[in-house]
């Protein structure tokens, strides 16, 4: 079969920010690098990015430094983050900010001219680097200026502008291609015209986002399929944390036209506060041991915090999101909810009008046009949302490379930065750190090779013939992706869900092997040009798999920590903070074994209070922090 190939030294799937800031660097390392994403160039997911990104530049509050957003982020994680991550990314982030600024990122300013910063869930001081409520495309929109100027420093090099960096926008990658155990390049096809083509390079960087598709109630748009996740899987590299994924707890419930969408955790830091259907301000009721001492324990306090943070706790409303979305679920269960199932955000009767549309400019857009809702004269009715995955491809942090020679991952595709709950705005800035380093670390190992791994012709036709597959299915049996995708999301959203029960995800996993053996039999119609239908149908085969990893891993945590609430097992457990659960391939399905945690260096737990560390460590573990605190 004659396919459409391309000669590379780096591949990086995902033209989100993680993609992005990746190319950048593999470019400046003189590496030819294409950027291949499903959807339109600048349409990534990270263009939805709301609230702001998280640098503690220390613009508004100079008590921030890094040293203070690690804190905020390993406890935001419940202290199962990868913490070596989480330290790389708490000292870069503002120097990522700073360089994007040098891109031409234009920032919302402090009154002397400094780059401003909001407040966000889990953040002890305001943090958020933002421009309104649309920074994800101002990230975007700079990050590619920057490809544009480098494609015009390489057309007066070499008299053409894609000689070292070239977009090839959507198109999807279905496979991974290797030479024994190493990367030699990746599979996919032009979603116009069907045609498949074929990337030959010894580097592939995952930067392809999260998972939400696979459960019904989401804020994820249809290009995050667990592609990158399944890729990394089915090339033998390993997951870890799928059990964990985040509910955002304020997405519309009502009206149906916006059901799902997202209303930013802004709304909140600026002053919005959640209702139940007798108009009480029910967060006060869910502040978890914990948090006790950092969060106001009575509404005068709360909104005095507005003013003087500094005298004052901060308003529970901005607890970090678990807590915030199981609070939520709480109520509704409690009979406490508003009539579509969620509970009252109101930011009307606490802000002047002028002040919401400046602000969240975007919010007050989006729900007007598309709901009719006023959000500066009346609550929005939100609940829970799938958000984010935590969980991704298992990297070694300073290179983002996985077990896989050749095959490295960062952005929402990679595991291990953000535990068992990601904090807001930790994930444009993870994008950025992460991107950066997943550059320099495919371009240190393509620049370190001796030879070009090659790619088997054999491979190339499986990988085909597998595209294709939908087409021809195996018997007379015929199955419909649609209908599927929804048995899917319904399954997931009902049965691995907010919170969580041993006996629920037992059902879903027999669900989901049901689901794979029909999948089998998937048919579409019509021929390979602009074909909907087909796309879901290989999409399918990702999100089975990812959500195999994700209810094999929730049922093996006996525990409830994070984005991971189980109604049978409610309590955190020091024991379980230890092991990470890895996922790995094993046959057609998922195999999920323990992990040891590696400890955290000394002076990184010595940044915090021995008597914070015993709600998460046992004594046995602390006893060198003890030794020195005595
Ligand atoms: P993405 O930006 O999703 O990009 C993925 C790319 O991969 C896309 O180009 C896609 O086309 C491509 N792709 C996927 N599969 C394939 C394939 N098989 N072949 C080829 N290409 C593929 N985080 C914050 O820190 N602050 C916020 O304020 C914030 N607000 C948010 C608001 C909303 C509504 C949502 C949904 C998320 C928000 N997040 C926020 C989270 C954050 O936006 C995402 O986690 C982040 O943008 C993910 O970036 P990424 O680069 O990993 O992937």
């Amino acid at each position: 079969m004659e396919i459409e190939r391309h000669e590379y030294d780096v591949v990086v799937i995902g033209a989100g920010g993680a993609g992005l800031r990746a190319a950048i660097e593999t470019r400046q390392a003189g590496l030819r690098t294409a950027v291949v994403c499903k959807s339109l160039f600048g349409k990534a997911h990270t263009v939805m990015a709301e609230g702001g990104i998280a640098a503690s530049m220390g613009n508004v509050n100079s008590r921030d430094d890094w040293q203070v957003h690690f804190r905020d982020t390993m406890r935001g994680g419940k202290f199962l983050n990868n913490w070596r991550m989480a330290e790389l990314h708490a000292r870069e982030a503002p120097q990522r900010v700073w360089e994007l600024e040098t891109y031409g990122a234009l920032f919302d300013r402090t009154p002397d001219g400094r780059i401003s910063q909001r407040n966000f869930g889990g953040h002890e001081y305001p943090r958020l680097a933002h421009v309104g409520d649309r920074t994800g495309l101002e990230l975007i929109r700079t990050l590619q200026q920057k490809i544009v100027s480098l494609q015009q420093e390489d057309h007066a090099e070499f008299g053409d502008y894609e000689a070292r960096i070239k977009v090839f926008q959507e198109c999807t990658v279905t496979e991974l291609l290797k030479d024994g155990s190493a990367v030699s390049g990746a599979f996919g096809y032009w979603r116009e015209s069907g045609r498949f083509v074929l990337f030959d390079a010894p580097a592939v960087i995952l930067a392809t986002g999260g998972i939400g598709k696979s459960f019904k109630v989401t804020s994820n748009s249809w290009e995050y399929t667990g592609d990158g996740h399944a890729l990394a899987l089915r090339a033998g590299a390993s997951l870890i944390n799928m059990e964990f994924v985040q509910f955002h707890p304020t997405g519309m419930v009502w009206p149906p036209s916006v059901k799902g969408i997202l209303v930013t955790e802004s709304v909140r830091g600026d002053g919005g506060v959640l209702r139940n259907s007798e108009g009480r301000r029910f967060m006060f009721d869910y502040i978890p041991e914990v948090f006790k001492d950092n969060y106001a324990d009575s509404e005068a306090e709360a909104d005095r915090w507005y003013d003087d943070p500094d005298n004052n706790r901060r308003p529970p409303e901005l607890l970090p999101r678990d807590e915030v979305a199981r609070a939520i679920n709480n109520e509704v269960k409690e009979g406490r909810g508003s009539q579509h199932g969620g509970v009252f955000l109101d930011v009307a009767t606490r802000l002047p009008a002028e002040t919401i549309t400046k602000r969240l400019p975007s919010m007050h857009h989006q729900f007007k046009e598309l709901a009719d809702v006023d959000i500066t004269a009346e609550s929005m009715e939100v609940g829970p949302t799938c958000h984010y995955v935590m969980g991704g491809v298992e990297v070694e942090p300073d290179t983002a490379a996985s077990r896989v020679p050749g095959l490295f991952a960062a952005g929402e595709v990679a595991g291990g930065m953000h535990g068992s709950n990601r904090l807001g705005g930790n994930s444009l800035s993870d994008l950025l750190v992460f991107g950066r380093r997943a550059g320099a670390g495919a371009a240190g190992y393509v620049q370190g090779l001796t030879g070009r791994p090659s790619i088997g012709e054999s491979d190339v036709d499986a990988a085909a013939r597998r595209a294709a597959d939908p087409f021809n299915p195996a018997d007379g049996k015929s199955e419909n992706p649609y209908a599927l995708h929804s048995e899917l999301q319904q399954a997931m959203n009902d049965l691995v869900g907010i919170i969580r029960r041993g006996e629920e995800m037992r059902q879903a996993l027999d669900r989901l092997r049901d689901l794979v053996a029909r999948a089998e039999h998937l048919e579409v119609e019509g021929n390979r040009q602009f074909n909907p239908g087909w796309h879901l149908a290989i999409d399918l085969r990702n999100m089975l798999l990812v959500s195999e990893c994700v209810a094999r891993a929730a049922l093996l945590r006996t525990e409830s920590r994070g984005g991971h609430t189980r109604d049978d097992h409610p309590a955190m457990e020091a024991g379980w903070r230890r092991k990470l659960l890895v996922c790995r391939q094993a046959g057609d399905g998922v195999e999920v074994t323990e992990q040891p945690q590696v400890p955290m260096r000394q002076d990184l737990l010595e940044l915090f209070k021995l008597e914070e560390l015993r709600k998460y460590y046992t004594e046995e573990e602390l006893a060198d922090v003890q030794a020195k605190e005595l």
